[in-house]
């Protein structure tokens, strides 16, 4: 039972058959001069996800976390200020891994339920008259409150102050499932992982980094080894890697990337947002609320939701784990038992999402939540029937 797909997580995501076939193959000399043709159009072709012309892409063996710890160790140096708001769980553990890197954090707390507030980051970068802040760190799709931030509202508070710091970006639970435009937003690293939106297993961290972010690199003194991008990209420029690439992912990102460009990103950011408005029409008939504040900063790739007063989210995760087999995120952190969360990214279709939002209903049923049996789903499937996959109609 516990093999039972589809996870209703936001990440590691549900790996479509096609992406596990292209993991399943043997080991290869990473040293043999074919590595390149395998290795070079994969770092090419994710630049288009990454929406850059302009940037080079780094990977790392590694989760996402190991990109944040890549992006800061290789472009600042112990005691550089940078700027951050603090909204959720994991805007929370990029600021902690700042500070345990001697950097000085300059913290905007924000309620978690709200997004990068572009208005408090032009007051701060205006007031920096001696350009003191390095850089300004947002989380693009907060995963613990499913929240989206409006990453070109922050560009533009950064321009309208005049200020010259670095922009980097966590879009880990965003890349290759919503719009993102490294370039056109003017993002220096933007840092992203191999299990969410490419639907691949865990353990390559994957970065966009503008030539700005590379250039700082020349005088950031943080150390760094494993995580050199100098290393890195010079093997890489020779066809190599530094050290052993995970040749697997190498070969599910190529045919995830493959995927992608089969369904056409403009497609891929679609029914994310539909499949993400088919949850919210349920959480609506539940009379359940979001913990996102308002429509503008909904995530399409999660959503997380209070439970009513009274009852505990872990409990209702827990439900739904033991009795039907299917996992739902529980709440991070300030959200620990207040809201649960559904993930709806990477290889979902309607019906999939359908099959969660039944399963949540009779685990919420099974604990005599307020909500009627079927109410979600029926507002879903109403929403689904209205609103068909233009791919499906396509192909019929
Ligand atoms: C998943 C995620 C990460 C990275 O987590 P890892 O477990 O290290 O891959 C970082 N930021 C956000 C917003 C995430 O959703």
């Amino acid at each position: 039972m516990s093999d039972q797909n589809p996870v209703f997580i936001p990440g590691p995501t549900n790996i479509p058959d096609r992406l596990r076939a292209a993991m399943h193959v043997q080991t290869r000399d990473h040293r043999a001069p074919d590595f390149v043709e395998t290795f070079a159009p994969v770092l090419e072709d994710t630049k288009k996800v990454f929406g850059t012309t302009e940037g080079s892409v780094i990977t790392f063996p590694a989760s996402g976390t190991g990109g944040w710890e890549a992006a800061i160790c290789n472009t600042l140096s112990p005691g550089d200020k940078v700027l951050v708001a603090r909204y959720g769980m994991f805007s929370h553990r990029w600021i902690d891994l700042c500070q345990r890197h001697q950097l000085d954090v300059q913290i905007i707390e924000c309620p978690w339920g709200s997004g990068a507030p572009a208005d408090k980051f032009e007051a701060v970068l205006s007031a920096d008259k001696d350009h003191t802040i390095k850089a300004v760190l947002v989380t693009h799709n907060e995963t613990a409150t499913g929240v989206k931030s409006d990453i070109a509202a922050v560009r533009a508070a950064m321009n309208a102050a005049s200020h010259p710091a670095m922009m980097f970006v966590d879009c880990v639970s965003s890349l290759a499932s919503m719009d993102f435009r490294m370039d056109e937003w003017g993002v220096d690293i933007a840092v992203s992982g191999s299990q969410k939106g490419f639907m691949l297993a865990t353990g390559m961290a994957i970065l966009g980094v503008s030539p700005k972010a590379l250039a700082a690199m020349e005088t950031a003194k943080l150390s760094r080894t494993f995580f050199d991008f100098r290393d890195m990209m010079g093997a890489n420029a020779s066809g190599g890697f530094p050290y052993t690439p995970p040749l697997q992912l190498i070969y599910g990102m190529r045919e995830s990337l493959k995927m992608l460009f089969e369904e056409g990103l403009e497609n891929v950011y679609a029914r994310h947002f539909r499949l993400a408005e088919g949850v919210r029409k349920a959480v609506g008939a539940w009379g359940l609320n979001l913990v996102a504040e308002s429509p503008e900063l909904y995530s399409d790739t999660v959503s997380a939701i209070y439970v009513p007063k009274g009852f505990d989210s872990n409990a209702l995760t827990d439900q739904a784990f033991n009795a039907y087999g299917v996992s739902f995120g529980i709440g991070l952190g300030e959200m620990n038992g207040k809201a649960f969360r559904i993930g709806h990214l990477g290889s979902l279709t309607d019906v999939m999402v359908l099959s969660g939002l039944a399963t949540i209903e009779m685990a919420m049923a099974d604990l005599d939540y307020p909500i009627e049996l079927g109410s979600g789903v029926a507002a879903a499937q109403d929403y689904f029937r209205t609103h068909r996959s233009a791919m499906i109609k396509s192909a019929a």
